[in-house]
């Protein structure tokens, strides 16, 4: 399984659901965060570690309680939520991650760099700032819940769903990191996004995160599925869902005739304002920093 490249694998369609249920239910979060921090991002990563087996059979009851947690706690409105810790929220495997200001850490490094080790050696921080990185390390939770209930044998894929494409900012390089974390655990890694932060160089984190055979970027253009898809989601689906269905097809039907005219790959402007779902969030949320 292992000489196989990870797009190889697992199954694209199963991997598309993955990500757009790992999308919205880091949306659906962020209400909550806003409850707990001064304001509110658009950026958010949302990650979770499932096994192969899960993630082919479609078995994505990981997912399910966290939500049925969140559904509850959207409804109680009150600030007590004992998922919140430090700009972020974590369910049992599921990690919702906003940008830290201090130190400043985008989610990506949070979840895989959270003493800062790769981003140091990468010459991206001062020592000074090394010696202060300390944050919460919630891929050794979600590691431990994972063996907990998988067994301590069983492989597992890191599942990243970041709002904005993992960066090219000079001193974050979170595309970069993503890739050179795989290279040195060798772990599997699924990425996706749904927008481009405007200093972000999309070609250019795309050609960093398809560089590695262990990780597999799954484009926004995958998890707006056809028609012939829903079935699977529905599944799924929370009332919050089925309000945005509609224009998702649109959306989907659009880039699906910008592909099968061979026009996709040369048009990139459209191809980026298609991808941009941007105005379906909160008119509140403010750009990432
Ligand atoms: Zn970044």
């Amino acid at each position: 399984m292992s000489d196989k490249p990870l797009n190889e694998i697992v199954n694209v369609e199963s991997v598309s659901i993955l990500m757009r249920l790992l999308r919205d239910f880091g949306r659906n979060t962020l209400p909550l965060l806003g409850r707990k921090v001064p304001f509110i991002q658009k950026q958010f990563v949302a990650a979770t570690i499932v096994s192969f087996r899960e993630i082919n059979n479609q078995d994505f009851q990981v997912i399910v309680e966290p939500r049925n947690q969140v559904e509850r706690l959207l409804a109680r409105k009150d600030t007590d939520i004992n998922m919140y810790e430090n700009y972020s929220l974590y369910f049992n495997r599921i990690a919702v991650l906003l940008n830290l200001q201090e130190p400043n850490m985008h989610g990506e490094a949070r979840l895989l760099d959270p003493m800062g080790n790769i981003k140091n050696d990468m010459g991206l921080i001062s020592s000074e700032e090394y010696h202060y990185t300390n944050d919460i390390k919630f891929l050794e939770r979600m590691k431990y819940q994972f063996y907990q209930s998988c067994g301590r044998n069983t492989e597992y894929i890191i599942c990243v769903f970041s709002h904005h494409v993992p960066c090219t900012l000079k001193t974050h390089q979170c595309a970069r990191l993503i890739n050179e974390f795989s290279k040195r655990t060798n772990e599997f890694l699924i990425v996706s996004y749904e927008d481009v932060f405007y200093d972000t160089d999309e070609d250019v984190a795309l050609n960093i995160l398809s560089h590695y055979s262990r990780i597999f970027c799954l484009y926004p253009v995958y998890f707006c599925p056809p028609k012939k898809s829903d079935k699977n989601i529905e599944t799924y689906l929370l009332p919050w869902d089925e309000e945005e269905e509609p224009v998702c097809r649109r959306i989907s039907r659009r880039v699906m005739r910008a592909v099968s005219n061979k026009r996709f790959r040369t048009e990139k402007k459209k191809r980026k304002s298609f991808c941009r779902f941007s105005k379906f969030m909160d008119s509140n949320v403010c750009e990432e920093i």
